[in-house]
């Protein structure tokens, strides 16, 4: 899937959207989605406090209305934006779903595992191997996170 950068940007720009969603819920403000043939077919925001679950990162909800959407478990040919690096979780996830491709905004020097901490999404040892571009939107997607925790320790 070759998308060009006002392309890139633009569904970066939505996964922001969804950033914005967790952030309406107090929460770490991390979006996603999904993308085919030019179309969105999941979105996903971070929403751990909103469901009080404590796997529902933005890439999961992404998936599961993909996999809804798609009626199929596999989401090949599709193009997952995310707002900051995967963890571990989300990257096996994306390998589960044999998604292909993965466009990130920043990287999560703490618990990203898409080249930071681990590189879960490019490991040759896995039979699923993605191809992964960093850095669209960066600065917009790092300053959602920086506000949101700066504000978070004003409060404490
Ligand atoms: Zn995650």
């Amino acid at each position: 899937m070759n998308y060009t950068q006002e392309e890139k940007e633009a569904f970066m720009r939505e996964a922001l959207r969804e950033a914005e969603l967790a952030l309406s819920h107090d929460e770490i403000p991390i979006g996603c989605v999904l993308v085919k043939d030019g179309q969105i077919i999941g979105r996903g925001h971070n929403a751990r406090e909103e469901l009080e679950r404590a796997v529902m990162h933005a890439e999961i909800m992404a998936i599961e209305e993909a996999n809804a959407h798609e009626k199929s478990w596999r989401l090949l040919d599709t193009t997952l934006f995310v707002t900051i690096e995967p963890c571990v979780m989300c990257s096996g996830a994306i390998g589960l779903a044999r998604i292909p491709q993965v466009i990130y905004g920043a990287k999560n020097q703490k618990f990203g595992a898409a080249g930071s901490l681990y590189d879960i999404l490019t490991d040759e040892r896995l039979n699923h191997r993605v191809q992964v571009e960093s850095g669209v939107l960066e600065e917009d997607c790092a300053k959602i996170m920086q506000d949101f925790f700066r504000q978070r320790r004003k409060k404490k």
